[in-house]
């Protein structure tokens, strides 16, 4: 009996918006299966929210702090990355109660593996971008702000940008794509594709989904550093809290590769984030710190400290399904606010729609 097999999809061009884990999951998916992919990310390194900060005290993960990994297909890339990318984190996690710090066990029961890349959360899609680099496949400082169809061939995307590597104000029309994927914040994908009513069937589905925004704060005090000086405060290295101010305070310099400097990530709860999203930023850092005082027992005045608003932080009411994608249009959707609120939700996403593109 003559059997027939699948026929092979000849290679496109295919666009990818968003250089996230998401976007860079997706990117490289589509890259291994033969197709022709280009990155596009606004920010000057790519990563997103897995985000690291360089001060002259040492690195800060500003955004995602660690990641776990339960799905086998998570499990199966980072296997095959080479080793030193990512690390265990002995986070020593426990649980804050009060404004008083007090602790509500020595750690938080049965936990799950912390991991981080090294030396900062951004490594991982780093060194997963890196093939995009080398072929110049990848641009960044390059912010999308149109997607519309080619006018010389109707049937392929067109992507309007703005910004080009030291040069804000550039704007370019890149041309000639088969496919667009955007791997951005639903915030972001809502913007850029519903504006002009371009894709219901997408607007629909995401009207649902919902995003909280942090407030985070970084704080060094470079007077106590590893191994000479003992560090500060409390004996855990990072803690969810019940303060109504703080969800999570993390110690940075007990990362693996972070050096010694002691540095603290502060991150406000989702409902006190929402409540003073607009509030100006001596404000929100003044109230975080106190908190951070309450909570630690670190009275000692820091030599550094800034506060970040992330608009778009944690999924509070996922999509509820992995990716979106017209085939017919040739327009796909992904990013963790699909799935839930963690990297490897984003990276599930991404792998989805590309398998469901390739
Ligand atoms: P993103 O990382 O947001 O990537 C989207 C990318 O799209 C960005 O790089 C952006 O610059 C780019 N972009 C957007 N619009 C455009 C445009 N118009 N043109 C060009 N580029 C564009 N998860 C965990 O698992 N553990 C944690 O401890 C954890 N803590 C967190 C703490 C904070 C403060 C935050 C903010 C997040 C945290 N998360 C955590 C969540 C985790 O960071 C995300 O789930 C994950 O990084 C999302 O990846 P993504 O690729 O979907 O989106």
């Amino acid at each position: 009996m003559k059997t027939s097999k699948p026929k092979a999809k000849p290679p496109r061009r295919i666009a990818v918006i968003g250089a996230g884990i998401a976007g860079i999951a997706c990117a490289r998916t589509l890259m291994q299966a033969g197709h022709h992919v280009t990155v596009f990310d606004k920010n000057q390194a790519v990563g997103g929210r897995m985000a690291t900060t360089e001060t002259a005290f040492g690195t800060f993960d500003y955004g995602a702090q660690y990641f776990t990994v339960r799905d086998p297909r998570f499990l199966l890339a980072l296997q095959a990355t080479a080793q030193h990318v990512c690390r265990p984190w002995s986070a020593n996690l426990v649980r804050v109660l009060d404004a008083f710090g007090r602790v509500a066990s020595a750690a938080l029961p049965g936990r799950e593996s912390h991991w981080v890349p090294t030396p900062g959360m951004n490594a991982l899609v780093e060194h997963w971008a890196q093939p995009f680099v080398s072929q110049k496949q990848i641009e960044l400082e390059t912010r999308v702000v149109g997607i519309e169809r080619d006018r010389m061939a109707p049937r392929q995307w067109q992507l309007r940008t703005q910004g080009s590597p030291g040069v804000p104000d550039a704007e370019h029309v890149f041309s000639g794509f088969d496919q667009v994927l955007l791997a951005t914040t639903a915030a972001q994908a809502q913007r850029l594709l519903f504006d002009d009513a371009a894709h219901p069937k997408f607007a629909k589905a995401l009207q649902d989904v919902r995003v909280a925004p942090c407030w985070t704060l970084l704080l060094a005090y470079p007077q106590a550093s590893q191994p000479t000086l003992s560090h500060l405060g409390p004996q855990w290295n990072a803690a969810r809290s019940n303060h109504h101010r703080i969800a999570w305070l993390a110690r940075e310099s007990s990362k693996p590769g972070r050096g010694g400097v002691e540095r603290w990530t502060v991150q406000a709860s989702a409902a006190w984030s929402h409540e003073h999203q607009e509030d100006d930023t001596p404000r929100v850092q003044a109230k975080l710190h106190k908190a951070f005082a309450e909570v630690t027992g670190i009275r000692a005045e820091p030599t550094m400290a800034t506060v970040h608003c992330w608009g778009s932080a944690q999924t509070i009411k996922p999509l509820g399904r992995s990716h979106l994608w017209d085939d017919k249009a040739g327009l796909g959707l992904a990013g963790d606010w699909c799935l839930g609120h963690r990297v490897e939700d984003a990276f599930i996403s991404g792998l989805e729609l590309a398998l469901s593109v390739a």
